[in-house]
């Protein structure tokens, strides 16, 4: 995918702070942050959404957050937890499969509320779910 943003940065061709890099994943800041140390996990290969990707991509980014992105962030900026976040076709803004690791401060003023506009009654949809 020759337009896709992602590419460009995993290829180096746009510029990125990387913060990890290995075969099969880059991981790096998140230019327009949520809170302090907002990342993004990008798999390599081009991959659209979660039904694109693969096993081994997501089993591997979260061995990786486990064990060394989280422990980075907690370590050097002192957070107290950690979002994690996919977003795929409508509210994805980057047709690139991409995880959002959003580290979690007391009073961050991050607004992960979820939105009480235009519900259906909680039986409806378990309705629609399981019927
Ligand atoms: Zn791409």
């Amino acid at each position: 995918m020759n337009d896709c943003i992602f590419c460009k940065i995993i290829k180096g061709d746009l510029p990125s702070k990387t913060i990890y890099e290995d075969d099969l994943i880059k991981i790096i800041m998140n230019i327009n942050p949520s809170t302090n140390g907002h990342l993004l996990v990008l798999p390599k290969e081009h991959m659209v959404n979660i039904m694109d990707t693969t096993n081994e991509i997501i089993i591997h980014s979260l061995d990786i957050i486990r064990e060394k992105i989280y422990p980075l962030l907690k370590e050097r900026l002192h957070c107290e937890g950690l979002t994690i976040a996919q977003n795929n076709e409508l509210g994805q803004e980057i047709k690139h499969y991409h995880i959002h690791l959003t580290p979690r401060y007391p009073d961050d003023g991050a607004d992960f509320q979820y939105n009480e506009n235009n519900l259906s009654p909680l039986d409806e949809v378990f309705e629609k779910l399981t019927k």
